[in-house]
């Protein structure tokens, strides 16, 4: 997209903008309430690069379904089924796949792709890597997961077996015991060592690929929570020592600390507590991003669209029942109960900026009841089951109960968010913020809390707040992208049609 506009230059490498930032500021409980205006330059750099994308847990259902179907869509693909001819496509994928409004226009309101607003990278360019305990090619993987449909997973299979997933860091203690007859593709010798093979992994894919960018995304097992302990992983010299004294460091962190080392984003794509502040402190110190936790995809999506329309409407939630059921070997895992009590941890924050945010119903310290349930069922395989009850207190001691049921196949859920994860990430890379009477451009934290949309339990930088509402986290994705054009936020006032 080109926009014509006296606040946006394209130069030959870069979009820039000039930019007025507006916020209010409020002291003394709404005593003295002042707006702000700062003046900013966006630069956008031009040159899209290839992405490379090194899953880890590249074998398991979320892996083989983000590469079968990013493999299906280049090569446009299509399949019977016995509702008709099914294609190849990205649904679910807020960049592919959903529509902003741009502006008005003769005809009305003007809306086009997210991805179209800048340059980006396409899906279908994106090169994946990746390892896996289980040594499985992707192709009998994909069989395994039991997620697309026969006949295309017959089309897709002489492209996925050729792909097979590198030994992967096994350290047993933190995955579900159930896992262990998977794990014959691991790694070997001393927690150092596995970690410099691990770099070694990355800077290989990245020369023989020929990719310019990698990003590394766990898709793996969740496992349970690690104790941040003072001296070991609270500081990124501890944590780097840590992993030299061959102390114990989580799988998932010991992959954040090599991606970080190579200087490649790392996102986290489950609940774990991945990001102990001695791996922070290690991501801010590179200048690498680092994003998570855990994708959100479908019952969290649905109750940080829900809990947001209830309360924003003077409506008080009081308790929410969530169950769940799965088959799939995610479901499995969660059948443990510490990595259960991962998955309720990030589960379970996910109301709170609503309810804070909101006085009149609740009560300084006062939440509802909020309760998480998941059981495994192997009979529904990856066609996940979630049942949810929102109890509310409406007017005048009323009560609203509203009962959900939602089934869908989870990985085809979890695939387009993956996709936007490592999509968004590599546009932030290249997009720098300059205030008005600084010198310098500054690039987003390292923590790149503008991927919260797209996670259960949003990691932000420290001190920062953490929003969980769907369409603030939306809008913050939207307005930056047009701020990059110098485009004013949408405001949704629709001014012109409502004055005589
Ligand atoms: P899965 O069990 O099918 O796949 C996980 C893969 O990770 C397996 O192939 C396993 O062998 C591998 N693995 C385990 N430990 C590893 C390690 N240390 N190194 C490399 N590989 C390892 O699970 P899935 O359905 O693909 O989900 C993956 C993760 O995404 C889970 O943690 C899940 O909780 C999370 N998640 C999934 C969804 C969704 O909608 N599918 C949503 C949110 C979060």
């Amino acid at each position: 997209m080109s926009a014509v506009d006296s606040n946006v230059k394209y130069t030959d490498t870069h979009i820039v903008s000039q930019y007025s930032y507006q916020t209010t500021s409020v002291q003394r409980d709404g005593n003295k309430v002042t707006p702000r205006t700062t003046e900013m330059t966006f630069r956008t750099e031009r040159r899209v690069p290839r992405l490379g994308v090194m899953l880890v847990g590249w074998g398991g259902n979320n892996g083989t379904t983000v590469t079968a179907a990013v493999l299906a869509n280049k090569l446009g693909l299509t399949w019977r089924t016995n509702t008709g001819v099914k294609k190849a496509n990205y649904y679910g994928s807020l960049l592919q796949a959903s529509t902003v409004c741009l502006g008005t226009g003769v005809e009305g309101e003007v809306n086009v792709p997210i991805c179209d607003l800048l340059p980006m990278v396409h899906p279908n360019d994106i090169v994946f890597d990746g390892w896996d305990i289980s040594s499985m090619d992707l192709g009998r993987a994909m069989e395994r997961a039991q997620v697309l449909d026969w006949s295309l997973q017959e089309q897709l299979r002489p492209h996925l077996s050729q792909m097979k997933p590198r030994p992967s860091i096994y350290i047993p203690d933190f995955i579900a015991a159930n896992q262990e007859s998977r794990a014959d593709n691991v790694l070997t010798g001393s927690i150092a060592e596995q970690v410099e093979q691990v770099r070694a992994d990355i800077r290989d894919f990245r020369q023989s690929s020929g990719v310019d960018k990698v990003i590394v995304l766990w898709t793996a097992n969740t496992e349970r929570f690690c104790d941040v302990i003072p001296g070991v992983n609270d500081k990124a010299k501890n944590l780097l020592a840590a992993i030299q004294a061959g102390a114990e460091v989580s799988p998932s962190t010991l992959f954040a600390v090599a991606s970080i080392l190579e200087g490649c984003a790392y996102i986290n794509g489950s609940p774990q507590n991945t990001f102990v502040p001695g791996a922070i402190e290690l991501a801010v110190q590179n200048g690498v991003f680092i994003g998570g936790d855990d994708f959100k995809s479908g019952q969290t999506k649905v109750k940080s669209v829900l809990v947001d329309f209830l309360v924003s409407s003077g409506i008080k939630p009081t308790s929410i029942v969530s169950y769940n059921h799965l088959g799939n070997n995610d479901g499995k895992n969660l059948s443990a109960p510490q990595q259960f009590r991962s998955k309720e941890i990030s589960k379970s924050n996910v109301v709170d900026d609503m309810v804070h945010s909101n006085s009149i119903l609740y009560q300084p310290g006062e939440k509802p009841d909020h309760c998480v349930v998941i059981k495994y069922v192997p009979r529904v395989g990856d066609s996940k089951r979630a049942m949810d009850e929102y109890t509310s207190e409406i007017m005048m001691g009323g009560t609203n109960t509203i009962a959900m049921h939602n089934t869908c196949e989870d990985s085809l859920l979890a695939t387009p968010i993956m996709l936007d994860l490592v999509i968004l990430t590599e546009l932030c890379q290249r997009i720098t913020v300059r205030p008005q009477g600084e010198e310098d451009f500054q690039s987003f934290h390292s923590v790149l809390a503008l991927l919260s949309f797209l996670c259960k339990a949003p990691l932000v930088p420290s001190g920062t707040p953490v929003i969980n509402a769907f369409f603030r986290q939306r809008a913050a994705i939207e307005n930056i992208m047009r701020a990059c054009l110098g485009l004013p936020p949408q405001s949704h006032m629709l001014l012109e049609h409502k004055l005589q």
